[in-house]
């Protein structure tokens, strides 16, 4: 049997992880990072489709206001790119038919005008939750009792508004909005700042950067760092922690001997880990009731991106077909077109079960709508499903249902003696991005530098 030690173990080689071990390291300690999959990365995938061409399964865009990756970003020597923005966002809402951006505009004037109303109400209430504590927002019980899609149901909002502001919300969720309480949507646009950055109304959202070579590049120049120090095709399946001492194991034999552990997966999957003393009743409970959500990328590729000489962005929001939104993710440099389709939530959940050639056909369908009959004729198509991988079991994050925050939620960052959590979705800013990965995994590590080292 294998055995290693070092002052930390980390437990996944998701760019949280990767961070976390990183910072353990610069501060003179040794990291041992486990990561279960052959590769880095996680919910962080590039992969090449066509000769030249990579498009990215998971994360691709960083936001303006994520200062962390951009300062990473720097760092590891990745370059970033602004993404294409030029021309009208096509709309096919409410029965209306397909529209183009000026045209829904004026059409729905007064309807988005009070679905402004509707959101500036949200921000007012976003800003009474604190993001490294919800459950002590001064109207976290009532706020908790209610699910933001019942809440969005009593605003008194016209359809086109209320299947915009699901469509936009789903969007970031990847559940129906009757699927998380209205203080988990309270507590994601806290840390993410306001209704405008997370549903990216103005500057500032968080899909305005790319990165050259793909988000790819973080995780592997992070895991290039790291190389002595991590070890792939690692389950942890197993963690017996005292208070100075942890001893992890891993399916295939190997034992890692630590003074502390990082946890840096999922809540859900950091559940089915055994634990040795068991962790309390309330902490099982919290990972018992947070689930990844449903989201998939699909991707159509052409000889051009023939919409842009048309005064289209590439970008569509629809509540007719598979697919709610789109997006332009040509490379810079390459001629070709690349069309992005976001399935989500209940999108992801019944197409996702589709065969791929039906999928795509109903894909295809939804493009010609919007792009036009070219729309038809792809060169390659290819689209990537995260609930069957067996060490990420769905994206883009864990949302919690009513009641979850107030009654579990104290557990979901707090360490239980020698262990600790990280990973995106213990961030108190931008929780369920690359940016909050990041934040979790130096939060992480500076606590465990600073138990260790004192
Ligand atoms: C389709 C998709 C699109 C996204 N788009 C964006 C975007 O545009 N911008 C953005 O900022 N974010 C985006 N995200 C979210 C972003 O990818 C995540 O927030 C971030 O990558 C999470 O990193 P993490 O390290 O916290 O977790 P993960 O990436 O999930 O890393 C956890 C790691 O732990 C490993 N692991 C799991 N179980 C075990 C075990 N028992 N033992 C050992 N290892 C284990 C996993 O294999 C994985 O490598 C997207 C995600 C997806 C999937």
């Amino acid at each position: 049997m294998a055995s290693r030690s070092a002052d930390v173990i980390v437990v996944g080689a998701g760019i949280s992880g990767l961070v976390a071990a990183r910072t353990v390291l610069q501060a003179g300690l040794t990291p041992l990072v486990l990561e279960a999959d052959t590769r880095v990365g996680g919910r962080i995938l590039t992969e090449e489709v066509l000769p030249g061409l990579s498009v990215e399964l998971g994360a691709q865009w960083i936001g303006d206001t994520h200062h962390r990756m951009f300062a990473l970003a720097a760092e590891l020597g990745v370059d970033t790119y602004p993404q294409y923005d030029d021309g009208e966002t096509s709309y096919e809402l409410a029965g209306a038919g397909v529209l183009r951006e000026k045209a829904f505009h004026t059409r729905f004037a007064a309807e988005l005008a009070d679905l402004q109303r509707v959101l500036r109400r949200l921000d007012a209430l976003a800003a009474e939750v604190p993001p490294d504590a919800p459950w002590s927002a001064p109207h976290a019980a009532e706020w908790d009792a209610v699910t933001a899609g019942a809440w969005y149901d009593a605003q008194g909002l016209a359809p086109v508004a209320r299947e915009l502001l699901e469509i936009c919300t789903v969007g970031i969720l990847a559940v129906p909005t009757v699927e998380v309480s209205l203080l988990h949507l309270l507590f994601t646009i806290q840390t993410c700042g306001v209704t405008a950055e997370l549903f990216a109304e103005s500057e500032g959202g968080a899909q305005t950067t790319r990165f050259t070579g793909g988000t790819g590049e973080i995780p592997n120049r992070l895991a290039a760092q790291l190389s002595d120090h991590l070890v792939l095709d690692a389950p942890v399946q197993l963690i017996e922690h005292s208070a100075e001492h942890v001893t992890v194991t891993c399916r295939g034999g190997l034992v890692a001997q630590g003074r502390r552990v990082i946890v840096a997966i999922s809540p859900a999957l950091a559940g089915r880990i055994m634990y040795d003393p068991p962790l309390s009743g309330d902490r099982d409970q919290l990972t018992q009731r947070a689930p990844n959500a449903s989201a998939m990328k699909a991707f159509f590729v052409y000889d051009e991106p023939f919409w842009r000489a048309e005064g289209l962005n590439g970008q569509l929001i629809s509540s007719d077909g598979p697919a709610r939104m789109s997006n332009d993710t040509c490379l810079p440099g390459d001629d070709r077109g690349v069309v992005l389709l976001f399935l989500e939530g209940d999108q992801a959940r019944t197409y996702g079960r589709w065969p791929r050639a039906d999928r795509q056909a109903a894909l295809t369908a939804e493009l010609v709508r919007h792009f036009g009959p070219r729309a038809g004729r792809p060169e390659a198509y290819v689209d990537g499903e995260w609930t069957d991988r067996q060490w990420t079991r769905g994206c883009y994050n864990a949302n919690f249902g009513p009641l979850v925050w107030t009654t579990y939620g104290h557990t979901l960052a707090a360490p239980v003696g020698a262990i600790h959590w990280a990973s995106t979705d213990t961030a108190i800013r931008w929780s369920a991005y690359m940016e909050g990965a990041v934040e979790a995994g130096e939060r992480a590590a500076l606590a465990v530098i600073d138990e260790v080292l004192n």
